[in-house]
């Protein structure tokens, strides 16, 4: 595959390492597999085996538990490397959560559970691929779960719902937000939410998890769940770091993550660009290649220098580690923000590029535009990123 209009950006030594590495990996799963994959709705499973033969799945996990203590300037190249490789922004979504649901368990997890856990990840003997924040009645608006945990003895009991939790069925372990205090009981609605580590298995076997997979349009490969937990009891070893303080523990590291995020979408922009004007070189209509007509040349062109504005944004932010909070957050949310709308317009000129062809699978364009239509929505939407712009950078009056 052509890497000549994506190898833009100067790298480090460690980063050109990423990804030479991660293209290598990439090399051995062309566009039929991810092509069947979409079609079949099954999971990229040879694809992730050979990243966790190859220790990427530990990415995050530091060295001592048996990872490779990557740090975010590298993570970056790895994801755009995956979605740009073919995979698209689904193949990063694939194996996002692998990678970052370890973090929680980092920063907070007791030694104990540490040592239990993460050198298990880090072989691939276990995976912790599932995060359950989303409920029905609680979306952008996340301090409104209502999923209950009661502390009982040494465990805690879990009631409640939680809906659009991904690859729960490609996972070991859950990583549960649940309030430990109801909303009206706190004095800010921030307090009260706690992270616990849930067992699937074991909440299977206990009777107390039933879940259903929601039908949609899109990530065909990545199957997203509604869950009802029914007095689920989970030990207290299984509490991640304090009662009380999990939505400060999930807004740690938000940053870096979305920034990740932003770098699937500079993928997903720089393998559409990179089809269209394949089929725009190849596509001859009256006597002459589509791509010499302007209409069809400048809207490729365009999202390519987006896309790579984007990158450049992501880059630098994922190389700048100073600042305050606010700062680091104005950086991932305006990267964010700006790789969604690129990549969005990537591949809506991929696709008008390909004419009736852009709506069929074989081109896999479709699919790259629906997946562009999703990075508007998640993790978070493109409007909650501008309410952030607007109110921690320009200092606008909150929206909420
Ligand atoms: C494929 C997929 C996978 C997902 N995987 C996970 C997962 O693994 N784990 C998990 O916890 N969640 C997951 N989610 C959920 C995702 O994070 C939410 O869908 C997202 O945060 C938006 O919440 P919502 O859908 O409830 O939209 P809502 O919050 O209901 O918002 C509806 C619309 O109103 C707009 N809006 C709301 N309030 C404001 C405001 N104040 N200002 C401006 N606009 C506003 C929103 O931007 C949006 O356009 C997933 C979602 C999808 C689609």
């Amino acid at each position: 595959m052509a890497h000549r209009f994506r190898d833009t950006i100067p790298l480090s030594e460690q980063q050109r390492l990423v990804r030479r590495s991660i293209r290598e990996i990439c090399d051995n799963f062309d566009r039929a597999y991810w092509r069947d994959r979409a079609q079949e709705g099954t999971y990229p499973r040879e694809f992730v085996d050979e990243l966790i033969d190859n220790g990427w799945m530990a990415a995050l996990i530091p060295e001592e538990y048996g990872g490779a203590g990557m740090e975010t300037s590298e993570v970056v190249v790895m994801m755009e490397e995956i979605a740009a490789n073919g995979g698209g922004f689904s193949a990063a979504q694939a194996v996002h959560g692998g990678i970052y649901n370890t973090v929680p368990l980092v920063e907070y997890g007791s030694e104990e559970l540490k040592s239990e856990l993460l050198p298990k990840v880090a072989d691939g003997e276990a995976s912790i691929q599932a995060f359950g924040l989303t409920e029905p009645n609680a979306g952008s608006d996340s301090t409104s779960i209502e999923t209950r945990a009661e502390k009982d003895g040494d465990e805690y009991v879990v009631n409640g719902q939680k809906i659009w939790t991904s690859r729960v069925d490609q996972s070991d372990y859950l990583v549960l937000v649940a309030r430990t205090t109801p909303k009206s009981e706190v004095e800010k609605s921030t307090r009260g939410i706690s992270m616990f580590l849930v067992d699937l298995d074991d909440a299977l076997a206990q009777g107390a998890l039933e879940m259903e997979e929601i039908s949609k349009s899109v990530s065909e490969f990545v199957h997203s769940y509604e869950l009802w937990f029914e007095d689920l009891r989970v030990p207290e070893e299984y509490l991640i770091g304090e009662e009380g303080e999990g939505f400060y523990q999930v807004l740690d590291g938000l940053n870096e993550e979305r920034l990740v995020i932003a770098a699937e979408c500079v993928g997903l922009g720089e393998l559409a660009v990179e089809r269209g004007v394949e089929y725009a070189n190849e596509r001859e209509v009256f006597g002459r290649p589509v791509g010499k007509n302007q209409s069809i040349q400048h809207p490729l062109a365009d999202a390519h220098a987006r896309v790579q504005a984007a990158k450049q944004m992501t880059y630098d932010a994922a190389d700048a580690t100073g600042g305050s909070s606010e700062e680091i957050g104005a950086r991932a949310n305006m990267s964010k923000y700006l790789a969604a709308e690129a990549c969005f317009e990537a591949a809506d000129a991929a696709v008008q590029t390909h004419g009736g062809f852009g709506v069929a699978t074989e081109y896999d364009v479709e699919r790259y535009f629906r997946e562009a239509r999703l990075t508007r929505l998640v993790p978070i939407t493109q409007q909650l990123a501008l309410n952030y712009i607007g109110e921690n950078v320009l200092g606008l009056p909150r929206s909420y």
